[in-house]
This record gives C-alpha cells, sequence and structure tokens, in this order.
C-alpha cells in the first residue's frame, strides 16, 4: 500500500486528482505511459533579457522533466544565435523557433497565445501527443514525471497555500479575464499548464480570443493571460491538478510542501 496524503486535498469536488509526492507510484505511471508510446512536448518562451534563462532551463528540465521519456522542447526566441549548444538527453530534442520581439512585452504575452495555437495547428500536433507550457525563469530540482500527464491540466497557485494575496485575479467584471469573488475553484498559476494537445489547442484559442475582446474594450486584464488562462479554467474544469509543489514561488517551506520540483530563478536586471 503506498503512504497516502492526509495533510491535503488529493481530489477537487469534479473527481481530479490533486498531485501531490505520496499520492502515486510513478513506476506505475511510467510503465502504463512507455505501454502508449507518447511523445510529449515543452513550450516555452525567452525574449529580451530572459534569454539569459535557457541554459539554467535547458539543463535542469533535460534532466527532470519526464526523464527517459521522449520530450520536444520549443524555444520561441528573439534572440536565436543567443542559444549556445546544449548536450540533451538522447530521448529529448530542442527546436528553436523565431519570434518577432513586440514593443513591450504585454504585446507578446497577448501574441503567445495566438503564437502557441498557430503553432499547435501547424506543426506541433503532428509531432506530440501532450503539450506543457512552462516558465523559462525556472529551475527544474526534482523530477516531473508522467504524474502530470492528462486531457487538461493546472498548476495550483503556491499562494492559494501560503494565503497571500492573489496578485494575478483579475475582479473587473468588465474583463474578459474576470473571475467574481468566490468563483474560482482554485487559482491556477500560467507558470505551467498543458495537457493533450487538442485541449491546449482549444485553451490558447480560447484565451487568445479574449484577450482580443479584453484589447477592443481597452482594459487588460491585470495578471495578463494568467486571469484568462484562470477564466477558461472555470469554465472547462482540468482534468488533473497538480499540487504548488510543481510551482513553488514563495520562500515560505510549509510543512504539507515536501518537495519542491520547480521553483523560479532570481532576476538578474542587467
Ligand atoms: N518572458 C520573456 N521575456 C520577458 C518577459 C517574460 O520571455 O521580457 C517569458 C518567459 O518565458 C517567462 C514568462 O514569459 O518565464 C513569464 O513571464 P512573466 O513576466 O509573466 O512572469 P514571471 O517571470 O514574473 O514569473
Amino acid at each position: 500500500m503506498l503512504p497516502w496524503r492526509q495533510d491535503v486535498l488529493v481530489l477537487t469536488p469534479w473527481l481530479a486528482p490533486i498531485v501531490w509526492e505520496g499520492t502515486f507510484s510513478r513506476d506505475i505511471l511510467n510503465a502504463q505511459y512507455l505501454q502508449k508510446n507518447l511523445v510529449t512536448g515543452v513550450v516555452t518562451f525567452a525574449v529580451e533579457k530572459y534569454v539569459q534563462f535557457i541554459e539554467g532551463f535547458m539543463r535542469s528540465a533535460n534532466k527532470y522533466f519526464l526523464a527517459g521519456h521522449q520530450v520536444n522542447f520549443y524555444l520561441f526566441t528573439d534572440n536565436p544565435e543567443k542559444v549556445s549548444h546544449l548536450q540533451l538527453a538522447p530521448e529529448n530534442q530542442l527546436f528553436v523557433i523565431p519570434v518577432q520581439n513586440g514593443s513591450r512585452w504585454q504585446e507578446l504575452s497577448r501574441s503567445r497565445m495566438h503564437i502557441l495555437s498557430s503553432y499547435i495547428q501547424g506543426q506541433f500536433q503532428h509531432e506530440v501527443d501532450y503539450l506543457y507550457s512552462m516558465d523559462i525563469d525556472v529551475q527544474l530540482l526534482a523530477h516531473i514525471g508522467v504524474e502530470i500527464i492528462d486531457a487538461l491540466v493546472a498548476t495550483i497557485s503556491s499562494w492559494q497555500v501560503t494565503q497571500q494575496e492573489n496578485k494575478a485575479r483579475e475582479t473587473r467584471p468588465e474583463s474578459q479575464g474576470a473571475t467574481p469573488e468566490g468563483q474560482g475553484d482554485f487559482h491556477y498559476t500560467a507558470s505551467f499548464y498543458g495537457g493533450s494537445v487538442s485541449e491546449v489547442y482549444k485553451l490558447t484559442r480560447a484565451c487568445f480570443g479574449g484577450l482580443m475582446e479584453d484589447t477592443e474594450n481597452g482594459i487588460e486584464a491585470r495578471g495578463h493571460h494568467e486571469s484568462l488562462l484562470n477564466e477558461y479554467l472555470v469554465q472547462h474544469k482540468p482534468t488533473r491538478l497538480l499540487s504548488p509543489e510543481y510551482y513553488w514561488d514563495t520562500e515560505l517551506s510549509p510543512s504539507i510542501i515536501h518537495v519542491k520540483r520547480m521553483c523560479p530563478v532570481h532576476r538578474d536586471s542587467s
């Protein structure tokens, strides 16, 4: 019998599992995943100053993201020549995709959903079964394995555990990203989400549509695409939730966090 977690919520009211250390056997899940002959993709952006994070991200993701399984990393950058040659595990591949550098990050943040949906339709859907979007200014510190694989997957924000102020929640009803007080099930971080390529396509299309509508109405949701993502996930419940272990972004270490699998890295302002 597995050790079970009694100190945390492991199932949502719509019966989706919430993944915490101690709630799954990676060996069993690996064996099931291998039988299906799947390929998983990771999309990440490194624009302007964020090119400094490429190497650290790739080194740690190469080591800890779905280790032993085939992973395609799709890196969108305005600086492809800055991507140095990295020795990756034989099952991993890196595809560098050039993007235009918008005048403000907010503009790229908006067009990011559009870029993703276009590439899913034109390329990724033919190359991968599952697709995960990750921030680049992070380090993976422990294994993130096939326990993350499901149709629509979102990561609970660490603020939810530490009860800090939720800076990204958009409550102004005129924004497409608004989640009225009391209506969001969980707050999800935009730093790590994904799912089957078809579900991620629907999500990126819907979020881009919402962002465009906000732009036409002269409003910018407080947390940009994170607000839109949360609004979408209220209407389309994730089939699997990742606990904040999967993106831990505070200095606090509450006892329910047994492992920090991914954390943001500090920014160098140069
Ligand atoms: N990003 C980027 N260039 C920027 C700002 C953001 O490439 O100037 C990308 C990068 O992948 C980063 C992600 O967008 O990890 C999220 O950035 P954001 O500023 O929204 O969140 P934060 O870095 O504060 O978590």
